[in-house]
C-alpha cells in the first residue's frame, strides 16, 4: 500500500496492545473462499462459503472457531449445510465464535451491511462513481466473517450482482469466469422474488493465486476504461485495464505508459514477470491512502493516476510514475511472498519502496531522486524516531495497526534494504532476492526470513545487521580525523550512538556501511589505501575512490595509508546509511566539498550543512537582536550554483532549496518557529538581493519551449526556473509581484502556474486575491486541482493564514469526508506550516485539535494522521508546550474517541500502554 500522503459504531472498549512476542499460528486455516455479493439499494448482502480445517501447526488442540467481523449484521450461519441454532454461536462486537466445529468443514455465513454509511473507507464503501474496497490492513472483516490475518491464505472466487445502469462495471481479483444479465442461476435456489430482474447483471471472478484477505478487492461502479496490452519477455500476452471516473480518460494515458515501463523494468532488473492474464487498475476520488496492491486489481487514489499537462505538475507526474510502479512491484514483493503478521509490514513496504526508488533512480536523475528521498526521510522519519511514536522498522507492539503505516516502516525500511545492496553489491543483492523468491514463493514470512535469504545467498553473517529491525532511533555517527604528515596516514575515528526511545533505553551497535572519499586541495578524490579488514566484503568502490567502511562497533579507528596531504573527508556518500553523520568541518571545507566533491549527493549535502549553520546562527542573532551573518564564501558558492545551472538544472534547483523550517526545528534543542522563519527569509532575501539579475536571467533562460513533456530534462529546467522565481518573489516588491502574476497568466502547464501561484499566495500584493480567484474559477471542476488551491492557502506564511484556513472549512468545495480534501487544508496547515501551526498563542494547536475530534467521528485513520502533527510538541518553549498539552488533553478527553487517535494522543502525552513495553533485544 502507498500511504497518502482513515465507522460508525465507536470503539469504547479499552484499547488492546498487540505484541510481536505473542505471535502464534492461526487455529484454523481457510483453503477457499466463495463470495456471493448482492448489491442492493442501501445495503450489501454477502453470502460466504469457506472451506476450513484445523491448523496442524497447533498440534491437534480442540479450539473454538473465532472469526473477525466488524459492523456486520449476521443473518445466518451454517456448517456443512446445517443451519446453526442461536445457542451454537455468538456474534458480538468484533467476532463470530462457534464453540464446536469438526476438524474440517464448510462454513456458510450470510451477513448484511450498508456500504453507503461507511465513512471510515475501510472494507466496502461508496465513492463518487460506485462501490470499492480497501482491505489492508483489517478491512476484509467489514465485508464478511473471516480469520482476518495475513498468514491465512486462501483462493477466492467472487460473484457480484448489482443494478446494471448504476454499476456497469463489476470487478474482482483474478480472471473473469462468467458474466450475464439478471442474476446468476445459482442464486435462484432461494426462490425469492425478483431474481430475474432484467435491470441487474452479474459477473464471476476467480483468483488462481492463494492470498491473504488484505489483498482482496472488488468494485461495482460506473467507470470508463483505457485498455492496452503487454507481452512479457517469456512471450505471454497480458491485458492491461485502467478504469477511471467518467470524463477522466484524457488524464489516464501517462499512468498506462508508466505501468508498461515499470513492468519491463522489473523483468530487466529483477527477472520478475507478471503472473496474470489481466492486470487492472481502478482510480477513485475517495481513498484513505495513496494506492493499494490488491492482486490483479490495484485500487488507486486518483491523485496517483490522473495527469494532464495543464492540470498536473511535474511532481504529480513523478508521483504517478512512482506509485504505479510501487503497486505493480508489490505483485512479487508483498503478494507472491507476503507478511506473516503486521509487525512484518516493512518486509513488503521497505522492500517495495526500495524497488520504486531504484526504478525512479533509473528513470530520472539519480542524484536528484536520492536528494529528495533523503530530504523526505529527514523531514518525516528522523522526527518520528526522535518523538513519542518512535518504533523499530519491525515494531514490537501496537494498538491500532493503521497507525504503523509510518515513515519508519516505509522510508527507513527502504534504507535498510538499500544497506543490504550496499553491503552485498548489486549482484549479491540480486542473488539474495532470487533465493528469497525460491524459498518463499506462496508463503507468509518475516523480516528475518528475508535477512536469512540475503545472508545465505552470499555466505555472509548478517546477525548484527538484524538490529536495524529491532532497535528504534536514528544512530549518530561522530567522526574525527587526524593527519600524520610524516607517515602519510590519515585516521578517521568513528563512534556511534543512538538516543533512548520509548521502551528502549540502551542500544547495541548497528552495522553501518559508511561510504567515504578523501578530497584533496585541488578537489580530486585521492586513491584509497586501507586495510581490507576495514571494509565490507564484496564492496566495489567508485573506481577505488570511495570506500565503504565497516562500522560495527561503538568506536573504531580507520587508517588510510599513502595520503600525501591533509584531505577533506567526504562522509556518508550517497547517504549510505540512515544516520546522522557529524564532523567538525570548517566553513571553507564545506564550500570546498560543495564545489568539488565527486559525489553529487555530498555536494548538495555540504551546501545544506553550511546553510543550516548560517540559519541556526541567524536564529541566535535574531533572538539576541543582532545582525544575522551570511559568509561571503557561501553567498558566492550559491551564486555559482545559479551561473552553472545549465550543467544540471534539476540538481541546481535542489541546491537552491534551503533546509525546511521543520528540519531546522529538529536541529535545535528548543525550537523557535518564528525566529526560524525570519532567519530563513532573511537568508533567501540576502541571496535574492545579491543575485537578482542572475535569478531573473535564469528564470528567462530555463524556460522550456514547445509542448509540455514531464521528462526529467524538461522538468529539471522548470524546477530551476521556478526556484529562481521564488527567490525573486521573496523580495515581494511591485516588480516581483508583476513578474509572478504575468507568469501565472501566461503559464501553459500546471508546474509553472502553481509555482507562480505559490509565490503570490505568500505575497502581500493585490495580485494574490486576483490570482487565487482566477485559479479557482478555472479549476473548480477538477478535484485534484482544487486540492492544490486549498493547500497553497493553508501553507502561506502571511499573517492571517489561520483565519483564512478556518474560513476555508466553510467553503462550498470543502468536504471533511473526502480524505484528499481534508488533507489539502488540515494536514497541509498542521504539518507544512510550522510558523502558524506552532503560533505562540496556541491558536494553531486549538484549531487542529478541534479538527482532529471532528474528523475522528467520520474517519479515524485520517484523523489520527492529523493528530501526529503534535508529535514533537515537547520540542518547543514552555508557553507553546502548555498550549499543546491542553489541545492534546482536549482530544484525549473526547467521548467515543477512536482507538487510532487515542493511541497517537496517548503516546504524545506519555500515557499510552505501549510506552511501558520493553524491547525484545
Ligand atoms: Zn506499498
Amino acid at each position: 500500500m502507498q500511504r497518502g500522503p482513515f465507522h460508525f459504531p465507536m470503539r469504547d472498549a479499552p484499547a488492546q496492545v498487540i505484541n510481536l512476542k505473542d505471535y502464534t499460528p492461526p487455529a484454523f486455516l481457510i483453503e477457499s473462499v466463495a463470495l456471493d455479493v448482492d448489491i442492493q439499494p442501501a445495503q450489501a448482502i454477502v453470502h460466504a462459503t469457506l472451506k476450513i480445517a484445523r491448523n496442524p501447526a497447533r498440534g491437534g488442540a480442540i479450539e473454538p472457531l473465532v472469526l473477525d467481523g466488524e459492523d456486520l449484521e449476521l443473518l445466518s450461519a451454517s456448517i456443512d449445510g446445517r443451519k446453526l441454532a442461536p445457542g451454537e454461536y455468538r456474534a458480538d462486537e468484533g467476532h463470530l465464535t462457534i464453540a464446536k466445529v469438526p476438524d474440517s468443514f464448510t462454513l456458510e455465513t450470510v451477513a448484511r451491511f450498508d456500504p453507503w454509511k461507511n465513512t471510515k473507507l475501510e472494507g466496502l464503501y461508496a465513492t463518487k462513481s460506485g462501490l470499492v474496497t480497501q482491505c489492508e490492513a483489517e478491512g476484509f472483516r467489514r465485508i464478511t466473517y473471516f480469520i482476518d490475518r495475513p498468514d491465512v491464505m486462501a483462493t477466492y472466487s467472487v460473484t457480484l450482482c448489482a443494478d446494471k445502469a448504476q454499476f456497469p462495471r463489476l470487478l474482482a481479483n483474478g480472471n473473469l469466469l462468467a458474466s450475464g444479465e439478471g442474476e446468476p442461476a445459482s442464486w435462484f435456489a432461494a426462490g425469492s422474488e425478483g431474481r430475474a430482474d432484467g435491470r441487474r447483471h452479474w459477473a464471476r471472478w476467480q483468483d488462481p493465486f492463494p492470498k491473504p484477505s488484505y489483498l482482496f478487492a472488488m468494485v461495482a461502479a460506473n467507470l470508463e476504461l483505457l485498455e492496452d496490452h503487454f507481452t512479457t519477455r517469456s512471450g505471454k500476452k497480458a491485458l492491461l485495464q485502467l478504469y477511471v471516473e467518467p470524463g477522466k480518460l484524457d488524464q489516464a494515458g501517462f499512468a498506462m505508459q508508466a505501468l508498461k515501463k515499470c513492468m519491463r523494468w522489473d523483468e530487466d532488473v529483477f527477472g520478475l514477470e507478471l503472473d496474470l492474464e489481466r492486470f487492472m487498475i481502478v482510480a477513485v476520488s475517495d481513498f484513505n491512502a495513496g494506492a493499494m496492491e490488491n492482486k490483479g486489481l490495484n485500487i488507486f487514489n486518483t491523485k496517483y493516476i490522473l495527469a494532464r499537462a495543464d492540470s498536473a505538475t511535474d511532481y504529480d507526474y513523478f508521483g504517478v510514475d512512482k506509485v504505479v510502479a510501487h503497486e505493480y512491484f508489490h505483485n512479487w514483493t508483498g503478494n507472491r511472498v507476503t507478511c506473516r503478521d503486521w509487525f512484518q509490514l516493512s518486509l513488503k513496504e521497505g522492500l517495495t519502496v526500495y524497488r520504486d526508488q531504484e526504478y525512479s533512480g533509473d528513470e530520472y536523475s539519480r542524484p536528484v531522486v536520492r536528494i529528495q528521498e533523503v530530504r523526505d526521510l529527514r523531514n518525516r522519519q528522523f522526527p518520528e524516531d526522535a518523538g513519542p511514536m518512535a518504533h523499530a522498522v519491525r515494531p514490537e507492539s501496537y494498538v491500532e495497526i493503521n497507525n504503523f503505516y509510518t515513515s519508519t516502516v516505509y522510508d527507513k525500511g527502504a534504507e535498510v534494504v538499500r544497506m543490504y545492496a550496499t553491503l552485498l553489491g548489486k549482484e549479491g543483492f540480486r542473488r539474495g532476492m532470487d533465493l528469497y523468491f525460491k524459498r518463499h514463493d506462496g508463503q507468509a514470512v518475516t523480516c528475518d526470513d528475508f535477512r536469512a535469504a540475503m545472508a545465505d545467498a552470499n555466505g555472509v553473517d548478517l546477525e548484527q545487521f538484524g538490529r536495524w529491525y529491532s532497535q528504534a532511533g536514528t544512530p549518530v555517527v561522530d567522526v574525527s580525523a587526524k593527519y600524520d604528515g610524516t607517515n602519510e596516514t590519515y585516521t578517521l575515528t568513528v563512534t556511534q550512538s543512538c538516543a533512548p526511545t520509548p521502551g528502549q533505553a540502551a542500544k547495541k551497535p548497528f552495522v553501518i556501511p559508511l561510504a567515504v572519499g578523501l578530497v584533496d586541495l585541488d578537489g580530486h578524490d585521492l586513491p584509497i589505501n586501507i586495510d581490507s579488514a576495514s571494509l565490507f566484503d564484496g564492496v566495489r568502490s567508485n573506481g577505488g575512490r570511495t570506500a565503504v567502511l565497516a562500522v560495527t562497533q561503538e568506536r573504531q579507528d580507520f587508517v588510510f595509508h599513502q595520503v600525501p596531504e591533509q584531505p577533506v573527508p567526504s562522509l556518508l556518500r550517497g547517504f549510505s546509511a540512515p544516520v546522522q553523520a557529524k564532523f567538525d568541518y570548517t566553513d571553507s571545507e564545506l564550500t570546498h566539498l560543495m564545489a568539488y566533491d565527486s559525489d553529487a549527493f555530498n555536494r548538495w549535502e555540504a551546501g545544506q550543512a553550511l546553510a543550516i549553520r548560517i540559519l541556526l546562527g541567524g536564529v541566535k542573532a535574531i533572538r539576541a537582536g543582532t545582525q544575522m551573518e551570511v559568509p561571503l564564501a557561501f553567498a558566492e558558492a550559491m551564486g555559482r550554483v545559479i551561473s552553472d545551472g545549465s550543467r544540471d538544472p534539476a540538481f541546481a534547483a535542489e541546491c537552491l532549496q534551503m533546509p525546511s523550517e521543520g528540519y531546522l526545528a529538529e536541529c535545535m534543542d528548543v525550537a523557535d518557529p518564528e525566529a526560524i522563519h525570519i532567519a530563513r527569509m532573511r537568508l533567501v532575501r540576502e541571496l535574492a538581493t545579491r543575485y537578482r539579475t542572475r535569478f531573473e536571467g535564469a528564470f528567462r533562460h530555463f524556460a522550456v519551449p514547445g509542448p509540455y513533456s514531464p521528462d526529467a530534462h524538461a522538468a529539471g529546467r522548470r524546477a530551476l526556473r521556478n526556484a529562481a522565481l521564488s527567490y525573486v518573489s521573496a523580495m515581494d516588491d511591485a516588480t516581483s509581484r508583476a513578474l509572478a502574476f504575468l507568469e501565472y497568466r501566461r503559464a501553459e502547464n500546471m508546474t509553472d502556474a502553481m509555482a507562480a501561484l505559490t509565490c503570490l499566495a505568500n505575497s502581500a500584493g493585490a495580485e494574490r486575491e486576483r490570482a487565487l480567484s482566477m485559479f479557482y474559477e478555472k479549476w473548480k471542476d477538477e478535484a485534484l486541482v482544487v486540492d492544490k488551491w486549498f493547500r497553497v492557502q493553508a501553507t502561506s506564511w502571511l499573517p492571517g493564514t489561520l483565519d483564512r484556513a478556518k474560513a476555508l472549512t466553510k467553503h462550498a468545495a470543502f468536504d471533511l469526508k473526502n480524505p484528499n480534501r481534508a488533507r489539502s487544508l488540515l494536514h497541509s496547515f498542521a504539518t507544512d506550516n510550522p510558523l502558524h501551526f506552532h503560533a505562540g498563542d496556541g491558536s494553531g494547536y486549538r484549531w487542529i485539535a478541534e479538527q482532529v475530534i471532528e474528523l475522528d467521528r467520520l474517519n479515524p485513520q485520517v484523523a489520527s494522521r492529523l493528530a501526529r502533527a503534535f508529535d514533537r510538541w515537547k520540542k518547543y518553549d514552555e508557553g507553546r508546550m502548555a498550549h499543546a498539552r491542553k489541545a492534546l488533553e482536549s482530544i484525549r478527553d473526547t467521548q467515543g474517541l477512536s482507538g487510532n487517535v487515542a493511541e497517537v494522543v496517548g503516546r504524545a502525552l506519555g500515557t499510552d500502554p505501549n510506552s511501558s513495553v520493553k524491547a525484545a533485544e
